[in-house]
């Protein structure tokens, strides 16, 4: 049976590496059919508007999406586009995987990390922003809810346990934010009491930022809110080598979205030397989701042995090759 996905190939140096990631994806051969449909500049370019209604219709049919880098233009009142998504799809979950490749910029070897951070309120509100009339004072307003704080603490410890991850730690600032971090915290405390066979500790987020620069091989899965989990994530991102590996899932009710965490990179755009990793350790974590897990290990698998022989790789990584000759490497190993 064939499994629908939307497609959107992005911006800059999108079209170049979706392209490589589907040419892995096709050669698994696995039955996934795609649904081109475009976002951005792309978009604005052709269709007037950086986020068409066809787009958010195909991925609201299709409930999972493969998301190249968009470009926001600056200024002229755009608001970023993948604010947009997270709203119309309420995509709360924020799934960053952080794992340690041989030939990289890594600090420490055999780190498997994955941050969850909450997507939607915390300290990240459009709402309750302003600035005194002499400019003096500026405040906005941080919002944490029971529902929001259970559903996230929630998917962390299911997604631990379909994925037979030992402990998460449950990352807050109670101790100052009493209110705000300490209501999630409590809430965390009581989801945690429904899996019993998952080692859960509290940490403060700024030890835990300490620790993870320490001695990161304590942790397993990370759960916290939005401000800090962006944070927190970036930092596990820097641990195994940079934006360059680095996949991220925006996940909800109605859709989930996998996308690598950088963006377009328009200093590159054109020139063909685009790292596809980071995309297509997306599309690996997309494959789990869509319950292809073999075939999301097999492609972990040929990034694995691809960056250890050093072969075809791209100059962000030491090597030579172009974006093309990278997938032609990846491919031979599916
Ligand atoms: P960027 O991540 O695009 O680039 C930062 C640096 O990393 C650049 O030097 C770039 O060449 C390099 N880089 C990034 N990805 C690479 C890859 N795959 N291979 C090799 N080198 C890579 O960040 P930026 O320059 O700040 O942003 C450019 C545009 O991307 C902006 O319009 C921004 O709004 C957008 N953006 C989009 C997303 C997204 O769609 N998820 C995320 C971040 C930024």
């Amino acid at each position: 049976m064939s499994k629908h996905i939307a497609v959107i190939r992005g911006d800059g140096i999108g079209p170049e590496i979706m392209n490589a990631t589907l040419r892995v994806l096709d050669a698994l051969d696995c039955g996934l059919a795609y649904e081109f449909v475009e976002a951005g500049m792309a978009a604005l370019e052709k269709q007037g508007e950086l986020l068409p209604q066809a787009t958010l219709d195909a991925i609201a049919r299709h409930r999972v999406a493969l998301k190249g880098p968009l470009t926001t233009p600056i200024g002229g009142g755009f608001s970023s586009l993948n604010v947009e998504l997270r709203k119309r799809f309420d995509l709360y979950a924020n799934v960053r995987p952080a794992i340690t490749f041989p030939g990289t910029k890594a600090r420490y070897e055999n780190i498997d990390i994955i941050t969850v951070r909450e997507n939607t309120e915390g300290a990240y509100l459009a709402e309750g922003q302003s600035v005194s009339e002499d400019g003096e004072t500026a405040q906005s307003l941080i919002r944490v809810t029971r529902r929001g704080s259970e559903r996230i603490v929630r998917y962390a410890f299911e997604m631990a346990r379909r994925k037979g991850r030992r402990k998460v730690s449950v990352v807050h600032k109670a101790n100052i934010m009493k209110t705000t971090s300490g209501l999630f915290l409590k809430v965390a405390r009581e989801v945690a009491k429904d899996y019993p066979e998952i080692e859960c500790n509290e940490l403060i987020v700024d030890n835990t930022c300490m620790q993870l620069v320490m001695n990161p091989h304590q942790f397993d899965v990370i759960v916290t809110t939005n401000l800090f989990g962006d944070i927190i994530s970036d930092l596990c991102a820097g641990l195994v080598g940079g934006l360059g590996l680095a996949p991220g899932a925006n996940i909800g009710t109605e859709a989930a979205i996998f996308e690598a965490v950088h963006g377009s990179a328009p200093d590159i755009a054109g020139k063909g030397v685009a790292n596809p990793c980071a995309l297509l350790l997306a599309a690996a974590d997309m494959l789990d989701h869509l319950d292809l897990v073999e075939q999301g290990r097999i492609v972990r698998r040929a990034i694995h042995d691809t960056l250890e022989a050093r072969d075809r790789v791209t100059p962000d990584l030491g090597g030579k090759g172009s974006t093309d000759s990278f997938a032609d490497a990846l491919v031979e190993r599916v």
